[in-house]
């Protein structure tokens, strides 16, 4: 499994959550990514994700990504890809069958039917459900408050993983360490080691993900030989 998160995208220069001067210093979080504050002000949370689609527009996969489709296209039945962005930069970078664990930016969602459809780097506005034709649409991210649905599937699959590869997250959203705990052999790379998350890892690379995909890429390559 590789798991990955807002550190993989960072080198294409896509603004996260997170990191100093990100988007939690412009906006106000639980306004913009929570239910209450949809709730309350529905247009100023689907603005809020126009934004970030046009934002999308303008960035590039980088190396990283490349790899890690790489990844995908050498093992397509035994490498499953799953990340905590909402990005489109796997995709672009060639990558099949990403399983996004907290929405798709790209996508809208029919509020009366829930039928999901992608509008690419467009604005909600004057959307209509293609399945429905109500124009009552949502942006496709799991916001605080809200249930994952995709959790599901990836603790399902942690049951079955001997190798997980985690990119570019320390572990804010979801246990990692625990996650590494439990799989026979596990591989971390962050550029922050400062929660000691690395010592339940087999291995660590406290590198960007670009420097450090290529030496990842190999440790796959040697574990699906062994
Ligand atoms: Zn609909």
């Amino acid at each position: 499994m590789i798991l990955s998160g807002a550190g993989l995208s960072a080198a294409s220069g896509l603004k996260t959550f997170r990191d100093g001067g990100g988007l939690w210093e412009e906006y106000d979080v639980m306004e913009v990514c929570s239910t209450q504050g949809f709730k309350k002000n529905p247009l100023k949370v689907l603005e809020f994700y126009d934004e970030r689609r046009a934002q999308l527009a303008s960035v590039k996969p980088n190396k990283a990504h490349k790899i890690i489709a790489d990844i995908k296209a050498k093992y397509p039945e035994n490498v499953y890809i799953l990340t905590q962005n909402v990005d489109d930069l796997l995709e672009r970078a060639g990558c099949k069958d990403v399983i996004h664990l907290h929405g798709f930016l790209p996508e809208l969602r029919c509020i009366k039917c829930q039928f999901v459809f992608n509008i690419g780097f467009e604005s909600y506005k004057g959307k209509i459900c293609p399945k429905c034709n109500s124009d009552d649409v949502r942006h496709n991210i799991v916001m605080f408050g809200e249930q994952a649905p995709e959790y599901v599937r990836l603790y399902s699959l942690l049951g079955i993983t001997n190798l997980l590869v985690v990119i570019g997250t320390s572990g804010e959203v979801l246990p990692i360490d625990r996650f590494a705990r439990n799989v026979p052999k596990s591989i971390l790379n962050n550029l922050d080691d400062l929660n000691k998350i690395a010592r339940h890892f087999s291995k660590a690379y406290i590198q960007p993900a670009t420097i450090a995909l290529p030496k990842i890429k190999q440790d796959i390559d040697e574990f699906m030989r062994a």
